[in-house]
């Protein structure tokens, strides 16, 4: 109801924005576009219930390539780890073929308590179920998510081991373990022609995971529960999410049991065992590895100042320390977990100062790396107006104390230099602009343009960092000098076209 409320309300929000219907056309056929760029080898991360004890977090995979959508679900009882523990391995997945919606812990109150169930059992509520409490409102997303997938994989761990004749208490044809569960053997459609062969399904993948148990006491089985059939041993099971499955999305559903008392990695292996005999079943094509090739970003530095305690310095946050403060770059948090590195922009190494304890004189920046690539700054910024009395160590957005500082390169040798100072230079030397130092925004926002010089031939943006600057006689373009003589130049920082910065190079002769 409330999802209808709101799309009629987008309807209209729409029509006046757009009052003819060929710019609704338009609009939606971009929005198509849009659609099936994102979704064709992509996947998506949804969070319901966000900031509730009970948020569920669903992950959908999309292969480049069209193909069946299969459904995995773990931890809807919340003490049997081998299933929710398995399925967070697919949510990471990546696909060629078909498709994978991932939902790794459906009950997570009750897995941060390893029990069962906490208000109900979750997996008893797919049918008239009168009470309303949390374990509702997740089951109500796993219903749409059921209908809208070709098959459902509920993970679980069974007490026991199954047999399909009585052979001791713990092994006998009441128990769930090491089994594949179907609510039937045949999944029946409307033109009997499409009937689905559910038990063929599962005992082909049984052999499949069969393949990699050595103990002859714990192979897989095939376990048929009949679940609507009058004289089915588990009746409890038509409110079950396998049950709803078979009975309102008509879809192939099975059960996935490994025994409760193995050991963890063993029940987790089980698992994976039968996801991709089910994914193999469904010709669902996995990537090997898969390729996730992200943005970089980093989103935290952890520094510590004077070997004290580390703070976590934010994304273009500043961090306000005293002159001939020592500090370190303990770690970076970024969306990538190795090819990490920091460069203390003026000191300490040549490539990477993660670790490294160095002395801080004057304000500069620490620029965190993934391999080549830049994904964010932390500012140090030093108070030079008062330097009477130290004051506290403090972290902020603020936008004071910024002044734009240089970092250069005179024939290979650093050089910081203060904004709107002078540079004197020998004609002939080599100079490289390597990025500003300070500041209050991401460096890559400014154009640094050295007139009179054409960094990028292709495409002259005025963008010079980073390449060699040549002052030898008649490579610089004299009439861009500010004498027109070829002696001063200088270097023009700007943001949004704006100045905000100057450096004034002098050249001059080589002495005779
Ligand atoms: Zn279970």
């Amino acid at each position: 109801m409330e999802n209808n409320k709101s799309s009629q309300k987008m309807t209209s929000v729409f029509k006046q924005i757009f009052p003819f219907k060929w710019m609704f056309i338009l609009l939606f056929v971009c929005l198509l576009s849009i659609c099936s760029q994102v979704f064709a080898g992509q996947k998506t991360h949804m969070v319901f219930f966000e900031g509730e004890e009970n948020e569920l977090h669903v992950y959908r995979i999309n292969g480049s390539l069209p193909g069946k959508t299969l459904l995995i679900v773990g931890g809807i009882q919340g003490d049997e780890p081998g299933g929710f523990l398995a399925a967070d391995f697919y949510a990471d997945f990546m696909l060629e073929k078909g498709n994978l919606i991932v939902v790794p812990r459906a009950n997570f109150p009750s897995i941060l308590k390893m029990e069962r169930k906490i208000n109900q059992d979750m997996n008893r509520k797919f049918s008239d179920d009168k009470i309303i409490n949390y374990e509702t409102r997740v089951v109500n997303v796993l219903k749409k998510l059921i209908c809208e997938s070709d098959c459902f994989l509920n993970l679980h761990e069974g007490s026991g081991i199954y047999s399909d004749k009585w052979e001791t208490k713990f092994k006998n044809p009441k128990k769930f373990g090491q089994s594949i569960i179907t609510d039937n053997a045949i999944l029946e459609k409307s033109d009997p022609k499409e009937n689905i062969d559910l038990e063929k399904m599962a005992r082909k993948v049984i052999e499949k995971i069969n393949l990699h148990i050595k103990d002859k006491n714990l192979l897989f089985h095939f376990n048929n529960h009949r679940t609507s059939h009058p004289e089915s041993i588990h009746k409890e099971q038509l409110r079950s999410a396998t049950y709803y499955a078979y009975k309102v999305c008509k879809i192939p559903a099975f059960g996935i049991e490994s025994a409760k008392s193995l050991p963890l990695e063993q029940k987790v292996r089980q698992h994976i065992y039968a996801i991709n005999g089910f994914l193999e079943v469904l010709d669902i094509i996995p990537q090997t590895p898969g390729i996730d090739l992200k943005k970089p970003e980093m989103q935290y530095m952890i520094i510590s100042v004077n070997d004290a305690i580390p703070v976590v310095v934010g994304k273009m946050q500043h961090l306000k320390i005293n002159k001939g403060d020592m500090i370190q770059v303990h770690d970076i948090v970024a969306n990538y977990e190795r090819g990490l590195a920091v460069d203390v922009i003026g000191l300490g190494n040549q490539f990477n100062d993660m670790k490294n304890r160095l002395v801080i004189n004057e304000s500069t920046r620490i620029e965190a790396k993934k391999d080549f690539y830049k994904c964010g700054s932390v500012f140090l910024d030093i108070d030079l107006k008062d330097s009477k009395g130290r004051k506290p160590l403090r972290i902020s957005e603020s936008k004071q104390n910024s002044m734009l500082r240089y970092k250069l390169k005179i024939n290979g040798k650093l050089k910081i230099v203060d904004n709107y100072k002078h540079v004197t230079l020998l004609r002939g030397d080599k100079l490289v602009i390597e990025d500003i130092l300070t500041g209050d925004i991401d460096p890559s926002k400014y154009v640094v343009n050295f007139k009179g010089f054409v960094g990028n031939t292709n495409n002259n943006n005025g963008e010079d960092r980073g390449f060699v600057i040549d002052t030898s006689k008649g490579v610089l373009m004299e009439r861009y000098s500010m004498d027109k003589k070829g002696q001063h130049y200088y270097i023009l920082t700007s943001l949004n076209k704006k100045e905000v910065g100057k450096i004034f190079i002098n050249i001059q002769s080589q002495a005779n």
